[in-house]
């Protein structure tokens, strides 16, 4: 199991410092197919849940619990990192502010 970000992601950024094991990663801002939302590494996630109180719109979820409108987003999250960019060398403040209705 692990914890889930669903389509409500509005890219605001409060997960990634509070996760302890720096497990959420934005999708890059320049590539159309992922820079919509922020992932979970469901393999590295560990449930802690301090992630889910501090995001405003309330997208994060434990995998069990995602409302089943959302429920194509665990396997969203999974493949960003099994097929997708997966880890790489972001600029947080510049990922957070570019909120995906901006970018349209
Ligand atoms: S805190 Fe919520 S809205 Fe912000 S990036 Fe994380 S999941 Fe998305
Ligand atoms: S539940 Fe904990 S470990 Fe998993 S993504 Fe959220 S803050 Fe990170």
């Amino acid at each position: 199991m692990a914890h889930v970000i669903t389509a409500i992601c509005t890219r605001e950024g409060d997960c990634v410092e509070v996760c302890p094991v720096d497990c959420i990663i934005p999708g890059p801002t320049a590539d159309g197919e992922w820079n919509d939302l922020f992932f979970i590494d469901p393999d590295t996630c560990i449930d802690c849940g301090a992630c889910v109180p501090v995001c405003p719109p309330e997208a994060i979820f434990p995998e069990e619990d995602v409302p089943e409108m959302y429920q194509e987003d665990i396997e969203r999250n999974a493949n960003f990192f099994s097929s997708g960019p997966s880890y790489w060398d972001y600029d947080l403040e510049k990922e957070r502010a570019t909120y995906k209705g901006k970018l349209k």
